[in-house]
């Protein structure tokens, strides 16, 4: 350690990382930043993992930060005062809405970002650009969570709390998500479980780390997850397992549903996911048979081009055996981001209004026109997948991206550089100089969360604060103070003056967040207050749909899905199946975690560069051993990447992370997206792996 006790100050905030929700002290020596350690959230119990507890900081301090605005003129970045940059970008989006209409422009939020500063986003591409063409990065991952179970228990989000689906549980069913890397804490949470008896079902076409201490590993082809829960199902019925007194008082739909599955026998699912029937019944038969037995899931069940319908089918399979509404059990999805559920919540989505208010509910948009005072376009907006296709074809014409770096994350990276570039006119507003930055026509400078006050909302609905720990750069603008400057040189009628306004105007018209306020948070440092919190005098909700559920009539909807394969296989000239996610020492594009410099020293040697898992028996019939370049091609594109050889992935699979620029996965996955939610396929695309020879 570099300082002394006695040298510190203390400040909790919330970590900027995934959804888990940890709460961190970060200690500062003279108004720097020095050290962080946990503090004891309700999430994460004094725990952090090594990205908590050496990136959260040191890339707010880093050379690289973007400190004025910049506008290309012949090419070139030149700086711009405030005035003139905020002038210039409101008077080129000005011209475009005159020309081309209001729904050619859009705006992307930053799901990384507090809810305030998402819900003044939102509110700027509404009452200034004038359209609802507004989205945030849920769309390529939890879209079809928020749109699947919104549709079957009317609320998207997880039904109970890390606390409560990890301890005193029978049988953890957890499908499609690497829990330790991607949401370490809570994947410890699980451990911890499991050493104390719980049984745990993993569901995973990799040999994931937590597949060391389950009881049963499903490891299912990729792209099957509709087929194996209806299979689970057929079993659970045929058994006498389902729950129906739970069905008959509070769903609707069952009797189609039970019908579909009829036709998908263990057997047969078996044949679909490469699995033996014995598999599927025992897996059916321990989920149903525990008492407390909470679904856990994530982004291997959501970014699949039948992503809304996996999720559907999870929820199928919990109402199915009555476990939703009750503490240990529940429908639990991980989100990714720190920040996506809020980025959600706050309505950065071309289908509702803060709060999941529908455009399309007659009541909607007359509430917002009051209480913003504005008239609003009553038109749904374009998903951020379709917004970028949309500007090849040239029905988008300016965009606004707040903290986002499609360019990198998004599938198809030849295809979407070609869309951006056709853009008339292109705004990012970032901390860094991204590749997505590097092709905008102007790039503002962003506050990072270490300078701001507002809240993130993680995975389990919890508010939570995040607190000014640093100074601001100098120079900067407030992000929040940024959007109601464009909405205001654009004729919109938008002002806030601190970032605990914006809570306030978010509790007035969203119910869910009623009775949440920077003075009420005061008081719940370690806790937050978990929505719906509908009032101030209420505790806020740990589990949902206790009583009923919040759909129309209080009811749940079961949904019949047919299995469908995905929309690209392999074949002859593209034999492998590529799945594509995170590793537990970066995350997603690493602008932080990139800035960090311990962390690369505590990933080891070689986990630096871009690796590509592929199955030992398939690196034999290659020629190819572990830390060979390969050559890595698919319909979309080629990179190369270093093998990484072992039995973690199937024969004929592979996996790849998007984290390293010399060699992005995302150059090789597919856009083709689900038809509800429009989430892409990340998880299944095929291609081809060569050995480059020295
Ligand atoms: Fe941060 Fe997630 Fe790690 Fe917790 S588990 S410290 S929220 S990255």
């Amino acid at each position: 350690r570099k300082y002394r006790d006695w040298e510190t100050t203390k400040m909790q905030t919330t970590c900027p990382y995934c959804g888990s929700g940890c709460q961190i002290n970060m200690i500062v020596r003279n108004g720097e930043i020095v050290d962080a350690e946990p503090a004891n959230g309700a999430a994460n119990k004094n725990m952090l993992c090594v990205k908590g507890r050496f990136a959260a900081y040191r890339f707010a301090a880093s050379k690289d930060r973007l400190t004025k605005p910049l506008i290309k003129r012949n090419g070139k970045f030149e700086k711009a005062s405030w005035d003139e940059a905020l002038d210039y970008v409101a008077n080129r989006f000005s011209q475009l809405k005159a020309d081309y209409g209001a729904d050619s422009l859009a705006g992307f939020s930053c799901s990384r970002s507090i809810n305030e500063d998402n819900y003044a986003l939102q509110k700027m591409v509404r009452v200034g650009f004038g359209t609802n063409n507004v989205d945030n990065c849920a769309r390529v991952c939890h879209a079809p969570s928020v749109h699947g179970l919104g549709t079957t228990l009317g609320s998207g989000a997880m039904t109970n709390t890390v606390k409560d689906i990890t301890t005193d549980v029978d049988v953890i069913l957890l499908i499609g998500s690497n829990t330790t890397e991607a949401h370490p804490v809570i994947g410890a949470q699980i451990r911890g479980a499991v050493r104390n008896g719980t049984k745990l079902i993993v569901i995973d076409p990799r040999k994931i780390d937590l597949t060391n201490i389950a009881t049963l590993h499903l490891q299912q082809k990729g792209g099957t997850n509709v087929a194996l829960l209806n299979g689970m199902m057929n079993v659970i019925i045929n058994e006498g397992l389902a729950d129906e007194k739970f069905i008959a008082e509070r769903t609707e739909g069952y009797e189609k549903m039970k019908a579909l599955v009829a036709d998908y026998t263990p057997e047969k699912v078996a044949k679909i996911c490469g699995l033996e029937p014995t598999e599927i019944i025992k897996a059916a038969e321990m989920y149903a048979r525990a008492d407390k037995a909470p679904i856990v899931y994530c982004l291997g069940v959501t970014e699949h081009s039948f992503g809304t319908e996996g999720v559907m089918s999870i929820s199928n399979l919990a109402l199915l055996v009555g476990k939703v509404g009750k503490p240990g059990c529940g429908i639990n999805p991980l989100r990714g981001q720190n920040n996506v559920q809020g980025a959600c919540d706050m309505g950065c989505s071309p289908f509702d209004l803060p709060g999941y208010q529908k455009l399309n509910d007659p009541k909607t948009l007359p509430k917002f026109e009051k209480a913003w005072g504005t008239k609003l376009n009553p038109d749904i907006g374009m998903t951020s997948t379709q917004v970028l296709p949309a500007a090849k074809t040239g029905k988008i014409k300016g965009l606004f991206i707040f903290g986002e770096d499609p360019l990198v994350t998004d599938p198809n990276t030849s295809a979407v550089r070609e869309e951006l570039a056709s853009l008339d006119f292109l705004v990012v507003h970032e901390l860094f100089m991204t590749e997505t930055a590097q092709m905008a026509d102007v790039v503002l400078p962003g506050l990072s969360y270490l300078e701001k006050e507002g809240t993130f909302t993680n995975t389990e609905r919890r508010v939570q604060r995040v607190h000014q720990v640093m100074k601001p750069l100098s120079g900067v603008m407030d992000d929040f103070k940024v959007f109601c400057e464009i909405a205001k040189r654009m004729g919109g009628k938008m002002d806030f003056a601190t970032t605990s306004d914006i809570m306030d105007e978010i509790a007035a018209v969203d119910p869910a967040y009623g009775g949440i306020s920077f003075d009420r948070l005061k008081a719940h440092p370690n806790d937050g207050l978990q929505w719906p919190c509908t009032s101030p005098t209420d505790p806020g909700t740990p589990i949902l749909h206790v009583d009923r559920f919040t759909r129309p009539g209080g009811k749940a909807v079961f949904m019949t899905l047919p299995y469908e394969a995905p929309n690209e296989l392999p074949n002859d000239d593209y034999p492998f199946m590529l799945c594509t996610g995170r590793e537990l020492y970066h995350y997603n594009t690493r602008a932080y975690s990139e800035r960090t410099p311990g962390i690369r020293e505590k990933a080891g040697k070689g986990r630096d560069l871009s690796y590509i898992e592929i199955n030992q028996i398939n690196a034999a019939e290659m020629g190819i051993s572990d830390g060979d370049k390969v050559r890595v091609s698919s319909r979309r594109g080629t990179i190369e990447s270093y093998a990484a050889v072992g039995d973690v992935v199937q024969p004929d699979a592979a996996f790849m992370t998007f984290h390293f620029p010399d060699g992005n996965s995302n150059f090789l996955t597919n856009p083709a997206t689900d038809d509800i939610a429009k989430c892409p396929d990340y998880k299944v695309c095929a291609i081809k792996i060569e050995p480059v020879k020295a």
